[in-house]
């Protein structure tokens, strides 16, 4: 189906109003069409409304009409496809043919008689197809405990007061508890009859102290021990009773026997789901997810509400939820801040991914991040893994897949922490820890208990290519975040990011720290206003950004996107890696404005925009720059003004030039001047198509290649007129890293823009820069 109606013009920019999408720009409104989302839900909703054409609603069944009763009644209209029945009522069900005429069919027939019964049949309901957010119950659950819990926190006489109380009212209640515990037992008495010695282990929120009200409900299942599948257990569905199974069938074995040592892992999951559908009384729901990076099988427990996920081959969870545990035990500071910080993100949507899988961190990350955060603080409120290791005695030692996971069992074996911060000034500090943290160039590591430097990470390639077996261990993916597991060390946690959910959560660690030194955070208002943690947890939606940031465009550092070539160059440069990355980046934007959009572009002397610019490479490299990025992480910001004009893999010329190279050392290098006579930015994606089109097989396939680009804006200056006004505008670039993430930050100020180009153009930059940047740094320019 056409996207042409999705969208709609808006004051600002396009809304595709499909999928409840703002875009800036008709660049992007191309590219959101052709995107995975779109694609998606126009797809889904082509198949919706062909089964509303090809189905019909039928009222008036009772419970006893299987959904095999109304195949037989109704093919004599025409072959059925499918045939849905509501269930738990038994009252009506959609029937739905292969083809329209079967409905059609079906809708003329005045009278339908079936075993007894006076059926009513309506053509079925066109709904409009609304992409509906999903949301999870626990979110519109912990919405609605935040409207209930708000007046009750404001009473309270303290912050620390206050987070005691989050835990309170969060934390999983002795009933759920004991709830739990009964389906585990359940679980494990079916499991063994179909799986001999087989061992079910909860592990995860429902028992890491971290549970709230409606956390899923994490299994393990161990079949270490389980050699064979036996079919025909001794438990049927007889004796489990009612509420069996999705599809009520009641034989007393199932499938046949397997002998589990030659089972791949997706067929045992197929038979763990199995059982779980004919076998476990009140459980919906249970599919497969194959994709996971465990695979998993999922089911709900209607009575009970709740969501479980069976795993097999996850000891190391099961260890890693002892390790919270323990922790917990050690330090009882812990869950009010984890509780307290796990709302927060809640609130401020940068954890809870809504499906499971998503970009936001998931509690177990956020977990660790506290947990670092504590191992960082003066004294340190919690040791670090590797000291860990070595409270604990022989017996307590453990290796998990060859990963060393000891620990002491019991926390009277860690010595208590020598920090008495309190839980307010514990909650404020994490958030200058991670405001302020360069996750950028920094690895974090529980077991270290302090930052890596990602350079470490980065020159590791020719151990790999000569010792192969080693490189799924020595590589975590490196990310925007990289969180190393505690135990898994090739394991990042935080793998899932991507460079907004990054971002967003900085910039939430930002305000939230502004925040805490404010006295609303402090000091209980005596005028009943909110205050404390209840204007932590307020949500705000998107954070505004101030003026400088709204024409600024960030480069962020992204080592994973890098050549091996420069991964190597840059682990060699050891500290000054940010330089020379820096100035890759600077070269690399030189040359997006000069070749590819073809700008014409000068270093400006310092002079006011509009006044003639000195041509030629303005300062040089001066070596004291390097001094900002002295000292261990977190560092202070870096900010190092743009260089000469950097010739593609050129060297920087080493002669300061007076005034600017003093201006230099401050930070404040002359910046580039820019104009642009074409509206090069509108109608690429056309041009290109054309251009490919038109042989020119050279350029290669992928769209985004320079040379391409070049001929774009190249075709676009033979063929367009000029502007009525040339666009003006000054570049400032510099870097910043150190306490923040490590990016270059290019500031763009228009001359004037009265028509508005400007505007289309930095929209248009915004997305086309950076990825063009990352292409260019990709091929090592
Ligand atoms: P909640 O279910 O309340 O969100 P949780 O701690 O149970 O919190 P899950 O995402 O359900 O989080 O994960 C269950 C367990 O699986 C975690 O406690 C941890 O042991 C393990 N786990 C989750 N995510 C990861 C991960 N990215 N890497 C390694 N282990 C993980
Ligand atoms: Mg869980």
């Amino acid at each position: 189906m056409s996207s042409d109606g999705d969208i709609k013009t808006k004051p600002r920019g396009f809304q595709c109003v499909l999928c409840n999408v703002n875009l800036p720009n008709m660049p992007s409104v191309n590219q959101h069409v052709k995107g995975r989302k779109h694609q998606t839900l126009s797809s889904v909703r082509a198949t919706r409304k062909s089964h509303e054409e090809h189905s019909v609603f039928v009222s008036g069944t009772t419970p006893d009409v299987s959904q095999s009763d109304l195949t037989e009644h109704f093919q004599q209209f025409g072959p059925i496809a499918d045939v849905i029945m509501d269930k738990e009522k038994g009252i009506f069900a959609i029937v739905q043919f292969t083809e329209t005429e079967g409905a059609h069919a079906a809708l003329t027939c005045v009278e339908h008689l079936m075993k007894g019964l006076k059926l009513r049949v309506k053509p079925r309901e066109r709904k409009e197809f609304k992409l509906i957010p999903k949301k999870k119950n626990d979110a519109q659950s912990l919405e609605q405990m935040f409207e209930r819990l708000k007046p009750e926190l404001c009473q309270l006489a303290s912050v620390e007061a206050q987070m005691q109380y989050v835990v309170e009212r969060l934390q999983l209640g002795e009933h759920e508890k004991k709830a739990r515990e009964l389906l585990v037992q359940l679980l494990q008495e079916v499991f063994v009859e179909f799986l001999p010695d087989s061992q079910i282990l909860p592990f995860g929120s429902s028992v890491n102290t971290f549970g709230i009200h409606s956390c899923d409900l994490d299994l393990f299942l161990d079949l270490e021990n389980t050699k064979m599948f036996q079919a025909r257990a001794k438990t049927t569905t007889e004796q489990v009773g009612e509420g069996v199974s999705d599809d009520g069938r009641s034989e007393d074995s199932i499938l046949s026997d397997i002998d589990l040592t030659t089972a791949s892992p997706a067929e045992v999951l197929e038979l763990v789901a199995t059982i779980l559908k004919r076998c476990v009384p009140n459980v919906h729901k249970v599919h497969v997810v194959g994709t996971a990076r465990l695979p998993v099988v999922k089911f709900l427990h209607h009575k009970l509400n709740l969501q479980g996920d069976i795993t097999i081959n996850n000891r190391l969870g099961v260890r890693n939820t002892r390790f919270l545990q323990l922790c917990s035990g050690v330090e009882e500071r812990l869950r009010p801040l984890v509780f307290t910080l796990r709302f927060w993100a809640r609130q401020k949507k940068l954890a809870g991914n809504p499906s499971g899988a998503g970009p936001l961190l998931n509690n177990y990350a956020l977990t660790l991040l506290v947990i670092f955060y504590l191992q960082n603080c003066d004294p340190p409120v919690l040791p670090t893994v590797e000291q860990l290791k070595h409270m604990a005695c022989e017996e307590e030692e453990c290796v998990i897949e060859g990963w060393n996971c000891t620990f002491p069992s019991q926390p009277i074996a860690v010595p208590p922490s020598k920090n008495t911060q309190d839980l307010p000034s514990l909650l404020a500090g994490f958030f200058s820890f991670y405001a302020k943290f360069d996750f950028a160039v920094s690895v974090v590591s529980l077991r270290e208990g302090r930052p890596l430097p990602v350079v470490d990470f980065l020159g590791e390639s020719k151990e790999e290519e000569e010792n192969p077996s080693q490189s799924s261990r020595q590589h975590p993916k490196l990310g925007p975040m990289t969180l190393l597991d505690p135990f898994e060390l090739s394991h990042n946690v935080a793998g899932n990011l991507n460079e907004r959910s990054h971002l967003n959560f900085q910039r939430e660690c930002q305000e939230a720290e502004k925040y805490c030194r404010s006295l609303q955070y402090q000091h209980k208002s005596a005028k009943g206003k909110p205050w404390g943690l209840v204007r932590l947890f307020t949500p705000h939606g998107e954070v505004s950004l101030s003026k400088a940031e709204q024409l600024s465009i960030s480069i962020p550092f992204k080592s994973t996107a890098l050549p091996e070539a420069t991964r190597s160059e840059l682990h060699t440069a050891g500290d000054d890696f940010r330089r020379l990355w820096f100035q890759k980046v600077l070269s690399a934007v030189e040359q997006v404005f000069k070749s590819v959009l073809q700008c014409h572009l000068t270093v400006s002397s310092g002079a006011a925009l509009g006044e003639e610019p000195a041509e030629g490479p303005a300062a040089s490299t001066d070596s004291s720059m390097n001094d900002s990025f002295d000292g261990g992480p977190p560092q202070d910001a870096v900010v190092v003004g743009a260089k000469r004009s950097l010739s593609p893999g050129g060297e920087t010329s080493a002669s300061p030039q007076g005034k600017k190279a003093r201006l230099m050392k401050r930070g404040n290098a002359p910046p580039w001047v820019c104009t642009q006579e074409y509206a090069v930015w509108a109608g690429r994606r056309k041009v290109k198509r054309e251009l490919l089109k038109g042989g020119d097989g050279d350029v290669g396939a992928e769209g985004s290649s320079a040379e391409l680009e070049s001929r774009v804006t190249a075709h676009i200056r033979e063929k367009e007129a000029k502007l009525k006004e040339p666009l003006q505008f000054r570049v400032q670039p510099h870097m910043v890293g150190g306490t923040e993430s490590t990016k270059a930050v290019l500031r763009l100020q228009p001359s004037s823009d009265k028509t508005g180009a400007f505007h289309d153009f930095f929209h248009f930059l915004e997305v086309f820069l950076p990825k063009m940047v990352d292409t260019l740094l990709e091929k090592d320019l």
